[in-house]
């Protein structure tokens, strides 16, 4: 008999009347926070670490991360920044005023404990694509972007890869010096961040380019000699922004296929 066969002459569990419900799935912390940094009040890194150890994933995937408050397991998605070989899960965070989950992650601590679920999403990066890659990110969307180049880094011969990051503040640029430092040690990296909002004081010593990243995305293209039509792109961030990207790329004749998005809100699955 094949196991499909034998599972199918199981019998169902029965429940008789007035028997108790199956409990709920535990949701009891299963991670610790291991370490926090805050590159500006609104954006924080975050690393957890799984008590059973990091769940193998793809680059460009999410987790979702929760907390217990007031009773209810508050949990929201969370797109890694580390890749599956490390040994903690990184996490880029903005600070959502009035949001159910952040101001209660802003109070964590190393050492604090919270609810983390499986890797989801197939905003994933593919394997072996040696295409020119194109990697958008506005504010805390360079988390799986961070994560991809980091896996793209780990190949034998990675290819021709631009990161573009767009920000309202400087400070928001949380992977600056990673990106920075990959970037400077070989040539397959091509790193420009920028800034939407110039005439903001906090932004007063930046010197990089500003404005809108889809308005700049086919000069800084061209200034690399990387064609659109014949590269991916792996777009995320701020909804309106990737629809802005996307047409921009489209305009640069890249395929529709070959431009892959993650939006952070409105979340698909609430
Ligand atoms: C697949 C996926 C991956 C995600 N990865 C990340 C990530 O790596 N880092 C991250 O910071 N967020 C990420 N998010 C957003 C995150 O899941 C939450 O929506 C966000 O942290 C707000 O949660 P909250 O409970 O504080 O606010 P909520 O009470 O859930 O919502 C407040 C409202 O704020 C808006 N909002 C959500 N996110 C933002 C934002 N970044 N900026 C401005 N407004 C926003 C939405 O309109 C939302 O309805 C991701 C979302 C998805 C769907």
């Amino acid at each position: 008999m094949t196991g499909v066969a034998a599972a199918c002459r199981r019998p169902l569990p029965v429940r008789r009347l007035g028997e108790p419900a199956p409990s709920a799935p535990p949701v009891e912390p299963n991670a610790t926070l291991v370490d926090r940094r805050d590159p500006a009040g609104s954006v924080a890194v975050l690393v957890v670490r799984p008590d059973a150890g990091v769940h193998a994933f793809v680059s460009g995937q999410y987790f979702s991360l929760g907390l217990r408050v007031a009773d209810h397991l508050i949990q929201r998605a969370y797109s890694a920044a580390s890749t599956a070989g490390d040994d903690g899960i990184e996490f880029v965070i903005r600070l959502v005023d009035g949001g159910a989950l952040t101001p209660q992650l802003w109070r964590l601590r190393p050492g604090d404990r919270v609810r983390i679920g499986p890797p989801k999403g197939l905003f994933r990066l593919a394997d072996g694509d040696q295409r020119p890659h194109i990697l958008v990110a506005t504010g805390t969307g360079i988390a799986p972007l961070v994560s991809m180049a980091a896996t793209l880094r780990s190949r034998p011969a990675p290819p021709t890869t631009v990161v573009l990051h767009g920000v309202a503040r400087a400070d928001e640029l949380a992977m600056r010096d990673r990106l920075e430092a990959w970037a400077a040690a070989g040539t397959w990296l091509r790193y420009r961040p920028l800034v939407s909002r110039p005439s903001d004081p906090v932004n007063a010593t930046w010197t990089g380019p500003t404005g809108r990243i889809d308005a700049n995305l086919p000069g800084i293209l061209g200034d690399l000699d990387v064609e659109a039509r014949e590269a991916v792109a792996y777009v995320c961030g701020n909804p309106d922004a990737i629809g802005a990207v996307s047409r921009t790329l489209a305009a640069l004749r890249m395929p529709s296929e070959a431009i892959v998005t993650e939006a952070y809100w409105p979340d698909p699955a609430r």
